[in-house]
């Protein structure tokens, strides 16, 4: 009999595949994929990740029968895709499950930075009182500049909208109806929005030619004191560049829900048991330093994770496989 192997799942998502899925022979694991906890790896057949399971080829190597990857995310980076094409597994992704779960998270670390609401409960819960360096600002008439205007983006600028903000959006593939749809302007170039913009917030996907879209010299044509928000990819922001910023006040507060090097650092006892490279130990001594600093908020990669979007993620991927099974794949990448 093949196995299916689900990893990352948590005990309310276990109780909800139960429900709704053909559960014998399949594996169910809270951590990241681990080939020990695969008593057959040669039968395991379809693979089912979230996002912290690094599924390279050296990974991947280790499951000769494996025929399909259903993995619990959008983006699909965490997978070798050219291994995958060239063995024929075929990966089906989650194309939409939070477009308004991602968004509400966006304005959740947007709010909390314009009104220094970390700071401000941080000192209340002391007892103290006081007002001093707690004054916030207004995002009534402030600009936005979304970066990447897809299932995501769009549903930012319609929260933007909401708050009465001036929306502009730079897009590779700008979407004229929705511009006049929703009441905002794109740009042609990122450096332009990136002049323009009180607000910074990334939406786009990592790709070879998005990383680092964010850097030294972008970050120079900002507004100076600008916000900076990252609910898509760490990648796409070179944590070097963000750093002297923050330091030297180009940048005024960045709210990341992503940053690069997160799946080194899930959990704090990892330190210690893993075994780090020098590229590894630089970047995570970097994140260290950036989450001290106090213009920033920092969230570990949650910005998706509300009861609803869980059962929309759990849903399609059950249809995914179903599909797969019955040999219709769906949701193909
Ligand atoms: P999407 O594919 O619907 O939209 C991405 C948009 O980016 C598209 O309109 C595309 O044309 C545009 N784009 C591509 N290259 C670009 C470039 N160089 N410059 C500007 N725009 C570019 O994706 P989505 O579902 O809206 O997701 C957006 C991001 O959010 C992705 O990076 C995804 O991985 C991330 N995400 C994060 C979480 C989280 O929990 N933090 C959850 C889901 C998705």
């Amino acid at each position: 009999m093949s196995t299916r192997a689900f990893f990352e799942m948590n005990a309310g998502d276990e109780e909800f595949l139960k429900r709704h899925f053909d559960i014998p022979g399949t594996i169910i694991r809270p951590g990241s994929f681990d080939l020990k906890e695969i008593p057959s790896p040669e039968k395991c057949e379809v693979l089912s990740v979230f996002i912290h399971s690094r599924l390279d080829r050296e990974a991947l190597l280790l499951l000769p029968g494996l025929r399909f990857i259903a993995t619990r995310s959008t983006g699909y980076d965490h997978i070798d895709m050219d291994y995958c094409r060239s063995k024929g597994i075929v990966v089906s992704n989650v194309p939409v499950y939070g477009d308004n779960t991602v968004a509400e998270h966006t304005f959740a670390l947007i709010l909390a930075l314009s009104r220094k609401v970390v700071q401000a409960h941080n000192r209340a819960h002391t007892g103290d009182f006081s007002l001093t360096g707690l004054q916030g600002f207004d995002l009534r008439c402030r600009t936005l500049g979304v970066v990447g205007t897809g299932h995501i983006g769009t549903h930012v600028i319609r929260i933007a909208r909401g708050f009465m903000m001036r929306v502009l959006a730079y897009d590779t593939k700008p979407d004229k109806r929705l511009a006049d749809a929703l009441d905002f302007e794109y740009v042609d170039a990122l450096d332009d929005l990136l002049a323009k913009s009180d607000i910074v917030s990334l939406h786009s996907p990592l790709l070879p030619q998005t990383r680092h879209m964010i850097n030294t010299q972008n970050i120079a044509r900002m507004k100076r004191g600008a916000l900076l928000i990252n609910t898509a990819r760490g990648g796409l922001i070179d944590t070097d560049a963000l750093l002297s910023a923050l330091t030297s006040g180009q940048i005024g507060g960045a709210g990341l829900d992503v940053f690069e090097g997160e799946t080194l650092i899930k959990e704090e006892k990892q330190l210690l048991s893993n075994e780090y490279n020098l590229e590894e130990l630089r970047t995570l001594t970097k994140n260290l330093v950036l989450f001290r600093h106090e213009n920033v908020i920092i969230t570990p990669h949650v910005a998706f994770n509300s009861v609803e979007a869980f059962e929309r993620i759990l849903l399609t991927t059950i249809q995914n496989i179903n599909a797969f099974e019955a040999g219709k794949p769906i949701n193909v990448v």
